[in-house]
């Protein structure tokens, strides 16, 4: 089985190569992310695996099957960059990795919320040019605070435990399915639109979806408690990214920690630090001293990335031998 890696970095082929030992694949890694002009390049292999911010739309998909491509493996949880349909109706099949490791995103989040709240990032630039005085350095308990968490699935509930039992916050969660084991440790689930409106954290956990697109927009923005603090490490496009600088620039905005980011395609995963970059809402963004941001990070842990690669390879050895696909996505699976 040839299997053509796109958008891999070295990280990618460490924990890859290391899980290939079991299987023997023909693994091609390339830097390249899928495009519809990169798509040729998977010409000869059956299967072919992507990240996040790779490109399976209609077009792309159809270039794909023409190359002879079956299997499309995401090495990731969420599949908003893939057309289901378009794959089911071109028969190829599309796996992912559901649960590699809610653990490395939700303690990553929170890490997020604690250095953006207490201000750890910039006390460190300061105190590396021996500057220990603390004024500006002045942060918030997270403990009694009202924390909103949208989306208390794998990711969400583990932010939502550690935020109620480990810090004392007054956890509201919104998703369509209830949680019981949150409910008993006194999360309290209601409408999102509540939970907007009245947290003074939200954090964002749910997939990116058109129900979810611009969850976070002027209006809520403008209905939101004063001195909101965003987080959001799920999928930029959760967020109007525009409306939010906005209410920044109105200092209505706390604080905003983003590990994603609506048009991070192209930008991250990438050292641009030599390079002038167009998007100026992104450059906007990180010019507000109380904005903190990373670059699609929270899922790169040693242990995620051996989860993501062992899943991935089993998916394309269980599709090799004809075997059942637990981890298979089709677009019924969206519309459910
Ligand atoms: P999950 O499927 O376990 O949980 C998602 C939850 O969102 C579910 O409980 C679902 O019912 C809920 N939901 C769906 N629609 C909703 C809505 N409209 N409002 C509120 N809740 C809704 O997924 P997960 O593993 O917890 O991952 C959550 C998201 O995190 C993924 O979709 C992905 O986009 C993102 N993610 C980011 C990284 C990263 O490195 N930054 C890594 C992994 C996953």
């Amino acid at each position: 089985m040839r299997i053509a890696v796109y958008g891999t970095r070295s990280y990618d082929r460490t924990f890859l190569s290391a899980a290939n030992a079991d299987h023997g694949f023909d693994l091609q890694f390339l830097d390249a992310p899928l495009t519809l002009s990169t798509a040729r390049l998977a010409e000869g292999h059956e299967a072919v695996c992507v990240f996040v911010n790779d490109k399976a739309d209609r077009a792309v998909l159809e270039a794909l099957a023409s190359a002879g491509v079956r299997l499309l493996a995401l090495r990731c949880a969420g599949y908003n960059n893939v057309d289901l349909a378009a794959a089911d109706r071109l028969g190829i099949a599309v796996v992912r990795v559901p649960a590699y490791s809610p653990h490395a995103v939700a303690e990553f989040t929170v890490g997020l919320l604690l250095s953006l709240d207490r201000k750890i990032h910039r006390a460190w630039s300061r105190v590396r040019e021996n500057n220990f005085a603390l004024d500006g350095l002045v942060g918030r308990n997270l403990h009694g605070r009202v924390a909103g968490v949208v989306g208390t699935g794998q990711i969400g509930a583990l932010v939502a435990r550690t935020l109620r039992a480990g810090f004392g916050c007054d956890v509201l969660a919104s998703d369509p399915v209830v949680d019981e084991g949150l409910v008993e440790i006194g999360v309290r689930y209601v409408e999102r639109e509540a939970l907007l409106r009245e947290s003074e954290i939200v954090t964002l956990h749910c997939p990116l979806t058109p129900d979810t697109y611009h969850l976070i927009d002027a209006a809520v923005l403008v209905a939101a408690r004063p001195g909101l603090v965003v987080v959001n490490t799920s999928r930029g496009a959760l967020i109007d990214t525009a409306a939010l600088i906005e209410a920044l620039k109105q200092r209505r905005v706390g604080g905003v920690a983003l590990d994603v980011y609506e048009q991070e395609a192209g930008v991250f995963f990438d050292d641009l630090s030599s390079e002038i970059i167009d998007d100026d809402l992104l450059q906007r963004l990180l010019t507000f001293p109380n904005v903190l941001m990373t670059g699609h990070q929270a899922f790169l842990t040693e242990e995620a990335l051996d989860a993501i690669a062992r899943t991935t390879l089993q998916s394309v050895s269980d599709f090799a031998a004809g075997r059942a696909l637990p981890n298979r996505i089709r677009s019924e699976t969206v519309r459910s």
